[in-house]
């Protein structure tokens, strides 16, 4: 009997079976956009279905060039296209998965000058104005939709979806905030359903009755004035009836601002609208959203889903569903929800990828092969880097022994998986853990690495990955008793006052500030996150949304920098307006533009700031040093004295603007090299 006996079984959709009830979601990698990554396409997602994906969904494409995300983004418009297709579609089919391609028209959220809309309602998150499609206009996009999945068929695409949610073109015809026409796609809610529905019925005859259609149905906008939940169910209802074979769920527009998919977002804290919305029709639905191990999604479907998509969790581990069978599953590499390598690099026009797994989209180029000759290595530090090459290394043949001076691996990841709302940072430490276990590396804890004694023992290479430690800034004062750095705060060794100032305002002042002001963490506790962020039930209130109630801060806390640009500015595009919201809601004073750090004493910090140099006295009873880190890498320089090869990577290769990305992938990197 399999632990997973719900997401292990097949689902019978008629003309198809789907071996289990994983759908790998929609996740734009950036390939998608040219004809020449076709092969580093197929075979990222020729990956994933030789990992047991039940049925992979492509990024969006556009049915029509009106509806590309932005000029030279991934459309479905003609024939002279299909040839790129045909080489991911069977791939797949090779590798033994079904996929289904996205139908994803922008609407509004185009950043083209051509976008098209309901209305001219013009969106925060593009810079341009849509025109507001005319009666003719509105027929011209169903047929797009139609042709585009005819094309899909001809590709050998095994279905498509329809992107109903997230704000994309489908939704802003379904909610009153975008959709202000009063003709007979606007006005009333039966008006408002009609383009949604007519462009499922076009798909559903363009491409046959043996064909899977997936429609994307946004269940909670978490706007104001999106739909209600009388509107969701019925346009369940007529989707079903225009010939949907999956309905899954959608959850927040883009412009939306609450979060759905960070880290600190509770996990599977919206599948409960997948029993909801089944109630009301007779096709499978699917949960999404924040389910990340094979736990979690057992759980989602014995709570009433039918089908569970994964996007972000095939990018952390292509085999999550083969490893959940095989019984494996503390094998998985967790997505932890960062989005620092996935959805970041999306929005900065980068090809995404992972940042726990960075052969994620480079299947072809970061290949992990087997060592020309096994040699016998080093690696010294238990950080992201160091297990990062420890476990490559180790797959590639290698003898490979990790020693670290600490009585427990993780290095920084030991410190963010303290910060509430990050919790899931342990996730990678328990992955890497296991690997290190499984593939019989020599793990040796609170071992200071001695040069000589790597020289002794007869390593042919050594990696160090010794990692950084905090900087100490020169301010007079600084030794005073109520001074700590970040390091000893998140670890609990030392313990903040009620007033603290925290000097450096990058992504560990900003960590330090949740830490601060958090008293308990919301991320496992669905109802405070609710209430924290003002998720209603769209019963309720149109779109679900309801006034924020954020748990007061425990303590004052003022946060400093020296640069006079906004705070956050520096953090991920997806992560940083959700640090910034809850700087503001927890009351933290933000200070940018410090002149100089005068001096800390028993008075607080007191410091000048702007072009005047204006005195200004801090008073608190605790300093948290958050000024960035030195790297710590005296053992590569005394090993390299001994003639030794050194490969220095992460924090003790180079400190600044550090980060466990270009940790983990260097780690993966130089060990794929050795
Ligand atoms: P950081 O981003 O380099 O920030 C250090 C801050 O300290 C800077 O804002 C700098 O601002 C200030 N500073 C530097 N030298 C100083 C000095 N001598 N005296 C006073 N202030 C000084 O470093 P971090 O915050 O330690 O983060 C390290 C890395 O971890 C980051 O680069 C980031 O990639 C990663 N990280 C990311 C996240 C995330 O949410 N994505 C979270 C945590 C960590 P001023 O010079 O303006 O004062
Ligand atoms: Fe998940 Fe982070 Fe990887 Fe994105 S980069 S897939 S969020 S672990």
């Amino acid at each position: 009997m399999s632990d997973y006996p719900h997401l292990l079984a097949p689902l019978d959709l008629g003309h198809v079976t789907l071996p289990n009830r994983v759908v790998m979601g929609s996740m734009h990698t950036g390939l998608e956009d040219r004809a020449r990554d076709a092969p580093k396409l197929a075979a990222y997602l020729a990956e994933r279905a030789r990992g047991g994906a039940g049925l992979i969904v492509t990024g969006g494409y556009a049915p029509n060039l009106e509806g590309t995300l932005y000029p030279g983004a991934s459309k479905l418009t003609s024939r002279r296209e299909l040839a790129r297709h045909r080489v991911v579609t069977s791939a797949v089919h090779e590798a033994g998965g079904l996929i289904a391609l996205q139908l994803l028209h922008a609407g509004r959220y185009a950043y083209t000058p051509w976008c098209v809309a309901p209305s001219t309602v013009k969106s925060p998150i593009s810079r341009f104005a849509p025109r507001a499609l005319t009666a003719r206009g509105v027929r011209r996009q169903i047929r797009a939709f139609a042709r585009a999945a005819r094309l899909a068929r001809r590709a050998g695409y095994d279905g498509v979806e329809i992107m109903g949610s997230e704000g994309y073109l489908v939704n802003q015809f379904l909610a009153p905030r975008t959709n202000h026409r009063s003709d007979r796609w606007g006005g009333t809610p039966e008006n408002r359903r009609r383009f949604a529905v007519e462009v499922v019925r076009a798909v559903r005859e363009a491409a046959g009755p043996d064909f899977v259609l997936v429609y994307r149905i946004s269940v909670l906008d978490l706007v104001e004035n999106g739909q209600t939940w009388d509107e969701v169910v019925a346009l369940a209802r007529e989707v079903e009836a225009a010939g949907a074979s999956i309905l899954n769920l959608g959850i927040g527009w883009h412009e939306a601002r609450v979060p759905t998919i960070v880290t600190s977002v509770p996990r599977a804290v919206f599948t409960g609208y997948a029993a909801r919305l089944g109630e009301h029709v007779g096709i499978p639905v699917c949960a999404t959203n924040r389910i990340n191990t094979p736990e979690v999604a057992e759980q989602v479907l014995t709570d009433g889903a039918d089908l569970v998509s994964l996007a972000r969790p095939f990018l952390a581990d292509p085999g999550f569903v083969r490893k959940a069978a095989e019984g494996r599953s503390d094998e998985i590499n967790t997505c932890i929800a960062c989005n620092q390598a996935c959805l970041d690099h999306t929005f900065a026009k980068q090809r995404a990828s992972c940042m726990v797994n960075p052969r994620a989209a480079y299947e072809t180029e970061l290949v992990i092969g087997r060592a020309p000759a096994r040699r016998k290595v080093a690696v010294v530090g238990g950080g992201p880097a160091g297990m990062a090459a420890a476990v490559t290394l180790a797959e590639r043949g290698h003898d490979v022994e990790l020693l670290e001076a600490r009585d427990h691996l993780g290095g920084q990841f030991d410190i963010a998986m303290r910060i509430p709302g990050k919790e899931e940072f342990v996730e990678t430490i328990r992955y890497f853990t296991r690997r290190l276990e499984v593939l019989g590396v020599r793990v040796r804890l609170s071992t200071w690495a001695d040069a000589d004694a790597l020289v002794a023992e007869g390593f042919d290479d050594v990696v160090v990955a010794t990692g950084v430690e905090p900087r100490l800034p020169e301010i007079p004062g600084v030794d005073h008793p109520m001074v700590m750095t970040y390091a000893e705060l998140v670890r609990g060794e030392r313990t903040a006052g009620q007033r603290v100032a925290v000097i450096g305002a990058g992504g560990i002042g900003v960590d330090v500030c949740e830490l601060l002001t958090t008293e308990h963490s919301a991320t496992t506790d669905a109802e405070a996150w609710r209430l924290e962020w003002g998720v209603g039930d769209p019963a309720e209130s149109r779109g679900g949304v309801r006034p924020a109630v954020p748990e007061p801060s425990p303590r004052e806390v003022v946060l400093l920098q020296r640069k006079t640009s906004a705070i956050g500015k520096g953090l991920g595009k997806t992560t940083g307006w959700v640090h910034r919201a809850s700087l503001r809601a927890k009351g933290v004073e933000q200070v940018s533009g410090v002149a100089s750090y005068e001096r800390i004493d028993d008075e607080g910090l007191h410091i000048t700031v702007g072009p005047d140099g204006e005195r200004r006295l801090v008073a608190c009873d605790t300093v948290v040093l958050c000024a960035g880190q030195e790297p710590v890498r005296t053992i590569a320089d005394d090993l390299a004295d001994r003639g030794l090869t050194v490969h220095v990577i992460g924090g003790a290769d180079v400190a600044a603007e550090l980060d466990a990305k270009r940790a983990i992938r260097q780690g993966t990197e130089v060990a794929a090299a050795i």
